[in-house]
């Protein structure tokens, strides 16, 4: 027997954002993002929902292997390409697609004689700094890529650091244009966040994740607006009741004290569930349908709600502690953090349940 703590897993949800993201970019292949194990959600569960995506996108050849293994036929996609040279035969059997982001990869590709074709996608660092080549390597790059007969058919990709907020795509769009001018290939350009708000960067391949998963990627713009449906709702129970005076505290470093008599409920939830413990006293959380609030500091198997207002609140009544009614970004938020980080968070102890 597990402790009653769940992750209900949507696949509907899935399907729905799926399409949602598909009618926002019509004219584009799409390479569903998957890395982190579906983003928390189960890699096998989301792949088998989405499985009328073009491609699926991780961050592991494990991934990918476990996703051939489930009998997926169409494009997967290594997002940080190979990490060392011994990778290279798993990719070539598991016909793998490779983002190729430095000059290393080339080599090691170079010297491995490849007999059979690898496509790949090379990255362009258009001010993101993180992977790929940078504007003054671009071309030579390419042209090494070029030089290898078998690194084919070549997508040209990049990635924006900035989509999701308000200082917008254009300048990393006008080095992308520049450099890409004219050049015979597809490229890949666009995060959920692009999808969503820059239909000038959708381009061949889109490569949504968040949006697949029903959060927004924007801090100003709820998933409802955007017609996103969440797809994972994390839920538990209450399994203990305490009875608080004015004055009494709360939990680990008596962190909350109570400034009026209280109706406390124990929710078997904690941080090694995955439930942040920065979130703080008033983190949003739902008991019975009801929203309340968390309080003082949450441990490891559990953390507290305030059901002072909801009485008939008992022993086995329904926690949700995002999802369905309440969106994992409101959570997010309260724990100075964002919502992939949480829904990524979700342990291995917390199994899949529906509502
Ligand atoms: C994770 C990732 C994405 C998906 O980003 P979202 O913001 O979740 O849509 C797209 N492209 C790359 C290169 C990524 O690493």
């Amino acid at each position: 027997m597990s402790r009653p703590i769940f992750a209900h897993i949507d696949t509907e949800a899935l399907q729905h954002n799926l399409s949602v993201t598909r009618r926002h970019a019509p004219h584009s292949r799409v390479m569903a993002v998957v890395k982190a194990n579906g983003y928390g959600h189960g890699l096998a569960r989301v792949a088998y929902a989405l499985w009328d995506a073009d491609g699926f996108a991780v961050a592991s050849v494990d991934e990918a292997i476990q996703l051939r293994d489930l009998g997926w036929i169409k494009p997967i996609l290594l997002l940080e390409g190979i990490f060392d040279a011994s990778e290279i035969s798993l990719c070539v059997t598991h016909q793998l697609s490779l983002v190729i982001h430095n000059s290393e990869q080339i080599n090691w590709l170079r010297a491995a004689k490849l007999k059979q074709s690898i496509p790949v996608f090379i990255k362009f660092n258009s001010g993101m700094n993180r992977l790929g080549f940078p504007p003054a390597n671009f071309r030579i790059a390419l042209a090494q890529i070029q030089s290898i007969p078998t690194l084919s058919p070549i997508t040209l990709m990049s990635h924006f650091a900035t989509a999701d907020d308000q200082y917008g795509i254009a300048t990393q769009l006008a080095e992308i244009q520049q450099h890409f001018a004219l050049l015979p290939y597809p490229m890949s350009l666009a995060n959920s966040a692009a999808i969503l708000r820059y239909p000038d960067t959708h381009r061949d391949w889109v490569r949504p994740g968040i949006s697949l998963y029903g959060a927004s990627p924007f801090a100003d713009t709820s998933a409802a607006s955007l017609n996103l449906r969440p797809a994972m709702t994390l839920h538990s129970q209450i399994i203990a009741i305490q009875t608080l005076k004015t004055g009494d505290a709360l939990g680990y470093g008596r962190l909350w004290v109570a400034d009026r008599d209280s109706r406390i409920g124990v929710v078997a939830c904690g941080y090694a569930d995955g439930y942040p413990r920065h979130a703080v006293t008033g983190t949003p959380i739902l008991v019975n349908g009801v929203r309340t609030r968390t309080l003082g500091r949450v441990s490891m198997d559990m953390l507290f709600v305030d059901l002072t207002e909801i009485p008939d609140a008992k022993v086995g009544s329904q926690v949700i502690l995002w999802g369905q009614g309440l969106p994992v970004e409101d959570v997010a938020a309260a724990a100075g953090t964002i919502s992939y980080e949480l829904l990524c968070a979700r342990a291995q102890r917390v199994p899949e349940r529906t509502l």
